[in-house]
Parts: structure tokens; sequence; C-alpha cells
């Protein structure tokens, strides 16, 4: 079993096929119930033992994330886990494609449903591969997690006690194949409430103060977009007033922060407050301020044996590899933050969560040869007492 003839293994109207039955297939964040049904049925008649956790009864969801698992060909080997997320962004109301010049697009009305279909597609065809050829494979997780999009719902209500692979790829990411992302950002979710005075707008304005106007001096004061390299901000969504001929009381405006350093985002979420501060003081009136750290962010070594394992798929299949960082976070930022070593991994879809949503087949054939490759080198990476001893492989030379 050599990384270079795995081209002829993976049977690409099959995968087709399959993505496209995946992508028909409605599942906005929380309603990914018949999705998972059908992939729990697939995976179990590839060998599969199949769970589903509690993740839709906290999250309020149909269905709770899946944890499926099965006994590797090759004892001893580093067991490691495969995940990607079943629900996608809407609009898919009325869900259509088109392939054109080797690349499937929607159908202009909806979102293509490649983020993150593409990886559930791989995933099956991957094993099925597995099942047909007899390669050689360590013990290997398969984590299907539910709303991913609002927020890594899923993955943060994951029963991590069904984990035992020691190291995570998350198929998530709209990079070319053989981008290996090692970094990932910390993120703050931040809400701010301001009090004005309300008053008729045409009897005595002069008697109100308007939190929106408020609202607005912090913001126009406020340092946002790309504050460096490594730290972004936004200002997301803001409401206040509820009449016309009101001076509005009150104005919720609710925004982020990011950064790939934790000093850094928390200098900037205390800037976000100041202005706040400033903006309501100046005025003299008050305002509430909530954080919620949304997501920590991750960092990993080249040396670190999950990259390692990435990298030298890669340069095995004949494929560049490259390891990068990203602005966003995936589910690769709750598996490191628990301990399990994972990188965030590009799998070629182009203009995610919109309706210009693609992906070529080429790079959909190419990140399930990836995703084979993986498993061949994990498959080589012994276990031993002091673990992460990596070794070489035989038969992949
Ligand atoms: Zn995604």
């Amino acid at each position: 079993m050599k990384p270079e003839n795995l081209k002829e293994l993976v049977k690409e109207d099959r995968l087709i096929d399959n993505f496209l039955r995946l992508a028909a297939m409605n599942s906005p964040p929380l309603h990914e119930g018949e999705i998972a049904d059908l992939l729990e049925s697939d995976l179990r008649k590839l060998g599969f033992s199949v769970v589903r956790d509690n993740a839709g009864m906290e999250t309020g969801g149909e269905t709770g994330n899946i944890i499926a698992t099965k006994k590797g060909s090759i004892p001893g080997a580093v067991p490691i886990l495969l995940s990607a997320h079943m629900d996608t962004v809407v609009p898919t109301d009325g869900w259509g494609y088109r392939i054109e010049d080797g690349v499937i697009h929607s159908n202009g009305n909806t979102i293509l449903g490649a983020d993150d279909k593409a990886a559930l597609a791989s995933i099956l065809e991957a094993m099925r591969v597995i099942e047909e050829t007899g390669m050689p494979y360590g013990d290997i997780q398969v984590i299907l997690s539910i709303a991913e999009e609002p927020g890594l719902m899923g993955l943060k209500h994951l029963d991590f006690s069904l984990i035992t692979a020691k190291y995570a790829f998350v198929y998530d990411v709209d990079e070319p194949v053989g981008s290996i992302i090692t970094s990932a950002p910390y993120h703050y979710r931040i809400s701010a409430k301001i009090h004005g005075r309300s008053a008729h707008a045409g009897m005595n304005p002069e008697d109100g103060i308007s939190a929106i106007s408020i609202a607005a001096k912090a913001i126009t004061e406020m340092k946002l977009g790309r504050i460096d390299e490594e730290t972004t901000a936004n200002i997301g969504i803001i409401n206040g007033g509820s009449v016309v001929n009101m001076v509005p009381d009150i104005c919720n405006v609710t925004g982020e922060a990011r950064s790939l350093k934790i000093e850094k985002l928390e200098a900037q979420v205390q800037h976000m407050h100041e202005t706040f501060a400033n903006a309501t003081r100046m005025h003299g009136q008050e305002f509430e301020f909530d954080i919620n750290r949304w997501y920590d962010g991750y960092s990993l070594e080249e040396s670190c044996p999950v990259v390692q394992m990435a990298a030298r798929a890669a340069e095995k299949m004949g494929i560049t590899s490259r390891i990068c960082s990203t602005g966003g976070g995936s589910d690769a930022n709750i598996f490191n933050a628990k301990g399990i070593p994972a990188v965030a991994l590009g799998i070629g879809y182009r203009n995610a969560h919109s309706v210009k949503e693609c992906i070529a087949i080429s790079e959909l054939a190419k990140s399930t040869e990836f995703m084979l490759a993986k498993i061949l080198v994990a498959a080589d990476v012994a276990k031993t007492p002091n673990s992460d001893t990596y070794l070489a492989a035989p038969y992949l030379r």
C-alpha cells in the first residue's frame, strides 16, 4: 500500500454521488437529525460502533454529536480521530447544484454545503476504501459534530469521556488541500447595554439622552477591523429604540474580538470596554458590559506529532503542504483546549457561507486521498510507554 497509489483506490463517482446526497439534505444548526441518522447507518455498515452524546439535549438540538469508533487492524498504532460538522449555514431551502469545468457549484440561490459536507463525504469514502482494500489502519474515531456554525456549540458539549483517540484531524477549512492549520485565535464575544433617557422626540427632546447616539460615539472611537496581524475586532449587531418619535433610552451592541495571543485579545476587549465607559460617562449615563469567552485558541509546534503526521502524509503523496494559521475558529480549537492535539485542514471549498460556494471535484478527491495517507502514516506511529515517538514508516518508503 503506497500513498501514491491512493488515487486509484478512491472511487470518484461514488464520492461525488455521496457528497451530493449529503448536500441535498437540509441540516441547519440544531436540525441535524435526519443527516445524523443516515451517517450513523453508513458508519455502522462500515464496521463502526456508534453512539450519540447528550449535546442535542443540552443545546436544544434534534440529535447529539456522533462518536463512531472502529478497532484498527494494526495493534499498537496511534489512535486518531477524523472530525467534521453536520450542520451548515443557510440558505438551503430549494437547494440545487450544477457542475461546470470539474467544479460543483450551488444553484446560485442557496449555499452548496461543501462546508462541511465535502468532509463528511470524504470520511465515508475513505472508510469504504479501507474496507475494500484491507489497507492497514490503527484505531479510528469519527466525530461528527452538531451546531458548529453558531460557535462550536456541539463540540463544546461533546462527551469527551468517549474519546480514546490521541490526535485529531479536523476537516473544515476553506484553503487548498495540503493546508495544515496549526494555530487559530482565541475568541471573545462582548455585549454592551447602554442606558440613555427617553423623552418625546417632538415635544421635549432636550430632556432626552439618546442611547443610540452614545453607542454611535463609542463605536466611532473604537479600534475595529484588523488590529494587528494576530488580532481582529468587530461590532456586528446594534439595536436600540422602539418607535421613531421617542429619544431611545436603550441601545444594545454586540461584537467580538479574536487574537492568536490571549494578552492582545484581553487588551482589545479592555479597550472596547473603556470606549463604552468614556462615551456613557460623557453623558452622565450608565452601561452594562458582558464578556463571553467563546472559545480558546491554539498554537502547535511543527514538531507536534499531529502536525508531523499530516506533513508526512502530504510529502508521501507528493502534494505540497503548507503550515498556516487562520483567523477563524473550528472544532480543532475545542479538541486542543481539551488536551487532544488537533490540526484543522484545508479541504478545498471556496466562498463558504455564500451562494457562490463551490468545490472542485479534484480537491474533493485529493482531500480523501490525503485522509487515507494520514491513516497510513498513523498506522505506522507506534504507541510506546512515553508515547509520541515517531517511527519510520516502512511500507511508505
Ligand atoms: Zn465549517
